[in-house]
């Protein structure tokens, strides 16, 4: 039993609204990924798709950041991985 992250292997596109101005989110890779290439200009916010999850469903979860094209909101998103 492995868990992978879905957009990380392209097995899906995130299809999220910006909360602010409603255009579609663009994910921008892990979040490890992004901080190695770019400095940090604001403030994340984390969101959860579901709340309640126990500690180990943690591990199981990839940090994307996620940002609108239009206000350049970003939000770091925990996508679910799957069991593969
Ligand atoms: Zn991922
Ligand atoms: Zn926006």
């Amino acid at each position: 039993m492995a868990f992978e992250c879905p957009l990380c292997n392209s097995y899906t596109s995130i299809q999220l609204a910006c909360s602010t101005c409603g255009s579609a989110l663009l994910d921008k890779g892990r979040e490890a990924d992004y901080y190695d290439d770019y400095s940090p200009y604001e403030s994340f916010e984390s969101v959860k798709m579901t709340d309640g999850y126990g500690l180990d469903e943690k591990d199981h979860e990839c940090p994307h950041v996620l940002s609108c094209p239009e206000c350049r909101t970003s939000v770091v998103y925990l996508i679910e991985e799957w069991m593969i």
